[in-house]
């Protein structure tokens, strides 16, 4: 087995139990409840930033080293069920992050953005997030067509200390 299918093997674990849990329908199956309701940022439960409205973590499945997400706290899964003040605070820990990834990482460009919905490449569609993580020319058609694999330099407690220290 490949590299790169092996991740894939890790996101479809990944996705296919939260689906699951997702089904049962309780909100303690919601992975990114469960982080809202973790506590304080710490380098265990990944969370970056926390505001009163939103907070930042680190995605635990990435495509790349620093890739974070921006959920709101509340479990909702469309746009338009955010506040007025759940919308301006997502917006400004996106800035945040996207900030916060310019300065740790000094990519060639940023990924950000949201999947919505199952068919739009939602792993998780019941709790919106929106994606930021840094790009380098050429780093995903380079490794994938030439090597099979993604490029994962560091482990995750050595991002989030990168991201926290980052963070403006
Ligand atoms: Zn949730």
């Amino acid at each position: 087995m490949g590299l790169e299918q092996l991740w894939a093997g890790w996101r479809h674990e990944y996705v296919t139990a939260a689906t699951e849990a997702e089904r049962r329908g309780t909100d303690g199956g919601c992975v990114f409840c469960r982080i809202a309701e973790s506590g304080p940022p710490s380098a265990d439960n990944g969370v970056v930033w926390r505001g009163e409205l939103t907070l930042a973590v680190l995605n635990a499945y990435p495509y790349a080293s620093g890739h974070l997400l921006v959920l709101p706290v509340r479990h909702l899964s469309e746009v338009t069920e955010l506040t007025e003040d759940e919308a301006a605070e997502l917006w400004s820990t996106t800035r945040a992050a996207v900030a916060a990834i310019t300065a740790a990482y000094v990519p060639d460009g940023i990924n950000m953005g949201a999947n919505l919905g199952r068919a739009a490449g939602a792993g998780i569609p019941a709790h919106l997030h929106l994606h930021a993580l840094p790009r380098w020319s050429g780093d995903t058609n380079f490794m994938t067509s030439v090597a099979g694999a993604r490029v994962m330099p560091e482990s995750l407690p050595v991002a989030w200390e990168r991201l926290v220290a980052a963070w403006d």
